[in-house]
């Protein structure tokens, strides 16, 4: 994939960017390698103080970041603005928790003194996707450099201007030379960065097939890894519902960044006794989803980021028609220039179906009829991803059950799946393993230290056995 800004509303080469050569990326891993050692032993108060600031700048510049994303993958404006808004978020969050988190843990374990200690683990290398260009950065660099980890930048290739502002952010925000740099290099390159001793770990955030490409080269080298794939949502609706809310939340829920989020509701499992309501009011609300240009405020849906994303949706929607699922609304890319799709719904769907068993990328919604709560629970788990599910039902023995139930890593309750610092964002089965945001993301890129202290004198004088 070249490295470039290719605009989605247009398809129009915006700018190339030339990949490092193997002599760049060495001067930039040794930089980083560099900035780790001293970085670790700098005053938690001024790795928070950097972090606090690259809140404060995204705050400032929300407006400038989010013509940014808009122009490299096409999420409206509106949208991009309120991501940047919440990387600043993100960031306070982790300037007001980091020493909290990070502080030592004392074990009573005896008469000697005994604590558990978070230690940085060193270069942490991210590769990130386009979807959330920003935010997908942000969850990892501020719980990492707070830490006091340097971070190098794999980003996705068709968002090299927004990786090149988040390097910029970070240095303008304190951060020391080479502790949080842009790669700008292929996919291809990934494994030379992986390979060298100096990088301690690595975080992807993409494909499944991304993800096992990238772990087993962090396996062959004993690395710690995490990952955050893809997800097929469960979106379930039972019979005791809010039926209309639940129809117009999974409008949003779908067509959010334009249908393009790991989290975005998928598959809509609804109880066989309130289905074709809820499917009039939520194909109605579709079909007036407003497609088009991003820029403006009256878009409810923009272009998909590239021409195979929409290749691939388009290809999705016609396998699953030819194996008996109906057309509701959309099923074709809107003609003229740029990458767009209409927001499309199909019905008659079974868990055989591509639509059913492959995370849909896009503004594609799939209806599926569920005969009772097992039947449901079944369905949902009917997936080899498991990110998040929502399940809309106001029975308290049912919420229970579908929370103990749902293989995911997340279940919201008669609300829509989102991302939040305060809680721990991750998957089972093929979304990936570890766990970004809160307490729990900031100590996977840590070293657990046991520390145990024998025969040290107390403040009485005394020895401690
Ligand atoms: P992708 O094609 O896997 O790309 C993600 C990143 O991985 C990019 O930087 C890409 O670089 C790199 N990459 C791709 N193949 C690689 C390989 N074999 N070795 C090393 N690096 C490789 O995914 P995407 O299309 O950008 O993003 C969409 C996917 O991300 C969806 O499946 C979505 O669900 C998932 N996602 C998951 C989460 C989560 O938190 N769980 C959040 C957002 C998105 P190039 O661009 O240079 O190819």
């Amino acid at each position: 994939m070249p490295i470039a800004t290719i605009n989605p509303a247009t398809g129009e080469l915006v700018q190339s960017f030339p990949a490092l050569t193997e002599r760049e990326i060495d001067d930039k891993i040794e930089a980083a390698w560099r900035a780790a050692r001293a970085w670790r032993t700098a005053p938690i108060a001024e790795r928070v103080a950097v972090v606090r600031r690259a809140g404060e700048l995204l705050e400032e510049r929300k407006a400038e970041y989010g013509r940014l994303m808009t122009l490299e993958m096409g999420k409206t404006y509106k949208s991009a603005v309120e991501e940047a808004a919440k990387c600043a978020l993100g960031c306070q969050y982790y300037a007001d928790n980091a020493e909290r988190f990070l502080a030592d843990q004392p074990v009573a374990a005896g008469k000697e003194r005994s604590f558990v200690a978070f230690e940085p683990l060193g270069v942490v290398l991210a590769v990130m996707p386009w979807n959330f260009p920003f935010w997908q950065v942000i969850r990892f660099a501020a719980p990492a450099l707070a830490a006091g980890n340097a971070g190098l930048l794999k980003h996705a290739s068709n968002v090299p201007q927004c990786a090149l502002a988040l390097e910029q952010l970070f240095a303008e925000a304190g951060a020391p030379g080479g502790a949080f740099q842009t790669l700008l290099i292929g996919s291809d390159a990934v494994e030379r960065v992986l390979a060298d001793d100096r990088v301690a770990a690595a975080t992807l955030t993409g494909s499944e097939g991304a993800g096992s490409s990238v772990a087993s080269i962090a396996g062959k080298h004993i690395k710690k890894t995490v990952l955050e794939l893809g997800g097929s949502d469960p979106f379930i609706v039972m019979p005791s519902a809010d039926v209309d809310t639940a129809a117009r939340t999974a409008v949003t829920a779908r067509a959010i960044n334009n249908g393009q989020s790991c989290i975005a509701a998928k598959r809509f499992i609804v109880a066989d006794s309130i289905a074709d309501r809820f499917t009039r009011a939520f194909v109605d609300a579709m079909r007036g989803l407003v497609v088009g240009d991003p820029m403006d405020e009256r878009t409810n849906v923009g272009p998909l980021a590239t021409k195979q994303i929409r290749d691939d949706l388009h290809s999705q929607v016609e396998r699953s028609v030819a194996c008996g699922a109906t057309v509701l609304t959309g099923g074709h890319a809107c003609d003229g220039a740029g990458y767009y799709y209409e927001p499309t719904v199909l019905g008659n769907v079974t868990r055989e179906m591509p639509a059913f068993r492959e995370e849909t990328f896009g503004p594609l919604a799939v209806v599926a009829r569920a005969k009772d709560a097992d039947d449901a629970i079944e369905l949902a788990n009917q997936s080899r991803l498991g990110l998040g599910s929502a399940v809309w039902t106001r029975e308290p023995a049912e919420i229970e059950r579908f929370i103990r139930s749902l293989d995911a890593g997340s279940v919201f309750v008669n609300g829509m799946v989102a991302s939040d610092p305060r809680f721990p964002f991750g998957g089972v089965k093929k979304s990936g393993y570890g766990r970004e945001l809160s307490a729990f993301g900031m100590h996977e890129f840590v070293n657990i230290k046991t520390v145990r202290i024998f025969g040290e004198s107390t403040s009485e004088g005394s020895l401690t056995e």
